[in-house]
């Protein structure tokens, strides 16, 4: 039998360009590594030729691609001596601090907007056994409150102001650029603190810069119509979409996407919830992938810019589902339009349930 070496997490995949060393003891989950997927029949339906390509980070080991930063933040939080890590989070962050905390065998602390956050994500923060603070206010009065707290207590912060987070990051598009051989026209990416983004430039830039591509992607970031800061230019207070992973109107990575996005030739643009939903339907029904709401705004962004013209035929695209959509049952079977059949558990019924349908 061919012998492969088992995948053991990006950083020892990429360790020569991550801040760890040969003594670092490395906490991972197996995250990384997530298939870059060809999109076959949406293409046919907006009649596009171009190669369409998502990045599937729904397949970490928590169902987001906060694994790839929370790998690195508490690997160096557990070499430093930190017994404890906190986080603000819609959701998915302390999802991956709890897993990560708990495999570390150190305590999370999460703060979570009290009723804003998907049931899936809320199940995982409790049961990787994190310390779970609801707070009566939104993800931007739980950073703040993090950032005050963690000078006060001995904890460190594992948001993505914690500058490992965004190294771990960058290795998508190490991911990407390896897959493909080159690196694609441009990359589409939802935006909430516009951390992943930067992260997804920061990978880019890192190999273009040592030569092992000839060209770096144009960003393309994209907010939900309520929770869109980049799109009015000012700090939003009272954000709101049903996209609750990117339900944020303080941005912590504000200075560096409006860099990044100069630098890319790249733009910000806004989408509704129904494009939300609808782009999240499309690809469940039409491409067999199931990712949560915030993650399908880059592809709903993507078909409104191909049907625009703003992004030409013939490019080499790809879009960054961040979530899986088992996050957000609730939401997921709300709008749902296939009907539930139920019939008498008899041959009979089930043979005239089938035969109506085909
Ligand atoms: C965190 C998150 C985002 C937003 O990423 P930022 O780095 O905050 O811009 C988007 N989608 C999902 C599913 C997330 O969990």
């Amino acid at each position: 039998m061919p012998f492969r070496p088992r995948y053991t997490g990006l950083i020892e995949r990429y360790r020569s360009r991550l801040p760890v060393t040969d003594d670092t003891k490395i906490v991972s989950i197996g995250e990384g590594n997530t298939p870059l997927i060809q999109l076959n029949n949406i293409p046919k339906l907006l009649k596009y030729k171009a190669d369409i390509y998502v990045k599937y980070e729904g397949l970490n080991p928590t169902g987001s691609f906060k694994d790839r930063g929370m790998t690195m933040a508490v690997t160096k939080a557990v070499e430093d001596g930190s017994s404890a890590i906190i986080c603000a989070s819609t959701g998915n962050t302390s999802a991956a601090a709890a897993a990560y905390a708990a495999r570390a065998g150190i305590k999370a602390f999460v703060l979570i907007p009290d009723g804003k956050i998907a049931m899936g994500k809320l199940a995982q923060a409790l049961m990787h056994g994190a310390i779970v603070i609801q707070i009566k206010g939104n993800f931007d009065d739980g950073m703040a409150l993090v950032k005050q707290v963690s000078k006060e207590a001995p904890v460190t912060i594992v948001n993505s102001i914690n500058p490992f987070r965004l190294q771990g990051q960058k290795t998508a598009s190490f991911e990407i650029i390896e897959e493909l051989g080159c690196a694609p026209d441009y990359h589409c990416i939802p935006v909430g603190n516009a951390g992943n983004i930067s992260a997804h430039w920061m990978g880019y830039d890192e190999y273009y810069s040592d030569g092992i591509v000839k060209s770096r992607p144009v960003m393309v970031g994209y907010q939900a119509s309520g929770a869109a800061p980049f799109l009015r230019g000012h700090m939003v207070d009272d954000p709101e979409t049903i996209a609750t992973a990117i339900r944020i109107g303080h941005p912590q990575s504000w200075d560096m996407a409006w860099k990044l996005q100069k630098e890319s030739g790249g733009w910000f643009d806004e989408c509704s919830d129904d494009e939300i939903l609808a782009a999240q339907k499309l690809l469940t029904e039409k491409e067999g992938i199931f990712c949560e709401p915030a993650s399908a705004i880059s592809v709903a962004g993507l078909m409104r810019d191909i049907n625009s013209g703003k992004i030409p035929e013939g490019s080499k695209i790809v879009c960054t589902l961040t979530g899986h959509g088992l996050k957000d049952p609730d939401t997921a079977i709300k709008q749902s339009s296939t009907p539930l059949i139920t019939v008498d558990a008899a041959l009979d019924a089930v043979k005239l349930a089938i035969l109506d349908k085909i």
